[in-house]
């Protein structure tokens, strides 16, 4: 007979200290030193994904003016970066209610986006507003994200499950938001995305676990899924998430300079009670089991098929050696890095570092450190260049999760209602 176990006494073991809770990067470890994990080895195993994710907004709250002086504010910028109004208008309140989107440009800073804006938030620094009122008054105020009565982020399509490579055969190199540096054609190099074994639904295909109401961490702040985001559909399903940015970590968010312009990064962890043996069979065994497809950068038709296998193994961090550096006049990987986390005089910023590897690309004296492989293409070795997800920062973030849920800061209910994906694969 299939063997079961519920949540209550998944919980219970949880609260006596006898439960096994694992990352899906500790099982991978385990199954590879040989040892075997079975259904009664394992409670609850926690999933993760850092990556780039375009979907995200932010719901803002705050006060600016006494009431009854402003009948309601029309345009809001926040450090440059239009906000949209509303949809309350607040009227004679002083206060406004805002959306921003993620991927908004400011019109006062470079290379600064929403996605920027939303990590100096959690950083606490001080930002800038300025708004205009229907009467045409102007209102310029500094505030901070304790200042803001209401702060959410809101993810419109997450954690997709696993994405693309992407090639170029063109004969011209391309500025895309698949390459930081422009994407050479003739097929003589490969970019990726996707946390591999480790991503969440990759783990629960049919979420069988994951449904409306789940409690999840958004970049190592409490969040919850509530449905099916935009696109969605049965062989790629996603979430859409909504999480305070009070209690996130600013490690796991930001902005990411592509060829093509910034990108937002977001980290999701979502947690899998091993409730019966088929939630435990659909846990990943190995990055070899996750295929990923090889598209045509132009167009995405398209053209082979690889694992997560290829790519990840092992080889998540990228190091800097300082003794190989011979300080170059005009160091490349200062101006080069989508993140800005690496100065000659500081090194790497562990909290800005994507591990994505241009570092290793760009510098000529191989002080940066990590094997970013080669996949086989037609008969030839051709070099990824890019990774567009931090597998090192998803397996930290699920390691987070899992020492929250043991310790007990982090409780495992069950959803309200399943997640409905789209039947039709679009
Ligand atoms: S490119 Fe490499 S060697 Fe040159 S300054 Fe930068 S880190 Fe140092
Ligand atoms: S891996 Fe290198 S280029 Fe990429 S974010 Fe880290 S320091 Fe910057």
């Amino acid at each position: 007979m299939a063997k079961k176990r519920t949540l209550p006494e998944i919980n219970e073991k949880i609260k006596k200290g006898t439960a096994t809770v694992l990352t899906v990067q500790d099982l991978i470890d385990r199954l590879s030193d040989g040892e075997k994990v079975q259904f009664d080895d394992v409670d609850v195993v926690t999933t993760a994904t850092k990556a780039l994710m375009s979907g995200i907004a932010g719901i803002f709250s705050f006060r600016l003016s006494a009431p009854k002086k402003i009948r309601k504010f029309i345009e809001v910028s926040l450090n440059g970066v239009a906000a949209f109004p509303g949809p309350c208008p607040n009227e004679f309140l002083g206060i406004v209610d805002l959306i921003l989107y993620g991927t908004t440009l400011s019109n006062t800073r470079e290379e600064y986006s929403g996605g920027t804006l939303f990590r100096d938030l959690v950083e606490g620094k001080t930002i800038n507003i300025v708004a205009k009122s229907i009467e045409g008054n102007t209102i310029e105020k500094d505030i901070t994200l304790d200042d803001m009565q209401f702060a959410r982020m809101m993810g419109t399509r997450q954690a997709i499950k696993n994405y693309f490579a992407m090639i170029n055969p063109t004969n011209e190199s391309v500025e895309t938001i698949f390459s930081v540096l422009p994407f050479e054609g003739n097929n003589s190099q490969v970019t990726f995305s996707g946390c591999g074994a480790l991503n969440p639904f990759q783990n629960d295909p049919k979420a069988e676990v994951f449904g409306v109401g789940t409690q999840i961490l958004v970049n190592g702040g409490i969040g919850y899924i509530y449905g099916p985001g935009t696109r969605n559909d049965r062989l790629k399903p996603n979430m859409q998430t909504i999480a305070d940015f009070k209690g996130m970590k600013s490690e796991y968010m930001g902005a990411f300079q592509t060829s093509f312009g910034l990108e937002n990064i977001c980290s999701i962890a979502a947690p899998i009670p091993i409730l019966n043996e088929n939630i435990f069979n659909n846990i990943n065994k190995s990055d070899k089991d996750v295929p990923l497809t090889l598209l045509n950068v132009v167009g995405r038709s398209k053209m082979g098929k690889i694992t997560y296998g290829d790519v990840w193994d092992n080889n998540f961090k990228v190091k800097f050696d300082p003794k190989k550096c011979v300080d170059c006049e005009e160091c490349p990987v200062d101006a080069k890095c989508p993140t800005n986390a690496f100065d000659m005089k500081n090194g790497i910023n562990r909290s800005r570092c994507f591990n994505c590897g241009t570092c290793v690309v760009v510098c000529p004296k191989d002080a940066f450190e990590v094997d970013l492989k080669t996949i086989k293409f037609e008969g030839k070795d051709i070099p990824i260049v890019l990774r567009q997800s931090d597998r090192h920062g998803a397996i930290k973030l699920a390691e987070e999760l899992k020492n929250m849920i043991l310790k007990q800061k982090f409780k495992l209910k069950t959803p309200t209602a399943k997640l409905e994906f789209n039947p039709k694969v679009f």
